[in-house]
């Protein structure tokens, strides 16, 4: 990000940089404009979490790699703030994990999916889903609803970062496996996860990413053990805890 001139020894060097990046996918049309005010909220809490992967969180990302790995098909879903903010860490997880990854919108047009395929395939990702849609996930209105037969409505487990909480609980009626990153511990999407993930995606993606690339030689008992030994609840408690008091 060479385009904005914020020095990095700026306290708030992290969040500018997140900041702009969104604003430029507003501009480029991947992002929408509630994209911005989903940035605002975000940006509240990572403050309140010191801006840092709690240990939680941590486990969190390493149950994640391990759900995906074990995954009969795993899909990366990608909206316009996550596409704005990490596209090539997306790609590299995607890969990494032999996930799909689908462009599912909150507020969809044929182009905004569009641009932000264009914008991932720039990125290094070759097939993009999303564009089909020619299956429904039910209870959604019509719009919201629209998924790809052989990508999300196939695939047993999800990974949804920044997912409206209506979305996360169909999707969780379908009996898909969910994996949600949201910096808010109280917000639906992660409440209705599998893998609550309350961390900042630009922090999330890359480290599950790691995780999968250590574990994708282990044995699956292992991987098994790992989603067995998560505590969502648990994780849940320790975000909240540390929003509300502060320290590790
Ligand atoms: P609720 O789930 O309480 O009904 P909402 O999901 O409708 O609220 P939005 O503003 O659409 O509210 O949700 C955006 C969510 O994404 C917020 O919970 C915000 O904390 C989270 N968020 C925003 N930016 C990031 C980010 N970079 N990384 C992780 N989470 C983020
Ligand atoms: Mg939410």
């Amino acid at each position: 990000m060479g385009d904005i001139e914020v020095p990095e020894s700026h306290p708030r060097y992290q969040s500018l940089l997140t900041r702009h990046r969104i604003e430029a996918g507003v501009e480029k049309g991947i992002t929408s404009k509630q994209g911005l005010i989903a940035e605002g909220r975000g940006e509240a809490f990572d403050y309140l979490l010191g801006e840092r992967t709690l240990d939680s969180a941590d486990e969190a990302e390493r149950a994640a790699a391990a759900h995906l790995l074990l995954a009969r098909h795993p899909v990366v879903s990608v909206n316009g703030n996550v596409a704005a903010l990490c596209p090539a860490e997306l790609v590299e997880l995607a890969d990494a994990v032999g996930a799909d990854l689908e462009v599912n919108l909150f507020n969809r047009t044929e182009e905004r999916v569009r641009a932000i395929a264009d914008h991932l395939r720039e990125h290094g990702a070759g097939e993009v889903k999303g564009l089909t849609a020619d299956e429904r996930v039910p209870g959604l209105d019509h719009e919201r609803a629209k998924v790809d037969a052989d990508g999300i409505h196939d695939a047993d487990v999800v990974l949804v970062p920044l997912e409206d909480g209506d979305r996360a609980e169909a999707l969780g009626r379908m009996g898909k496996t969910e994996l949600v990153v949201d910096l808010n511990p109280l917000s639906r999407s992660p409440r209705t996860a599998a893998v609550p993930i309350v961390d900042n995606v630009i922090r999330a993606i890359p480290n599950i990413t790691r995780y999968a690339r250590d574990l994708r030689d282990a044995p699956r008992e292992e991987l098994e053990a790992i989603v067995e030994a998560f505590d969502r609840e648990a994780a849940l408690a320790d975000a909240e805890r540390a929003i509300r008091e502060g320290g590790d």
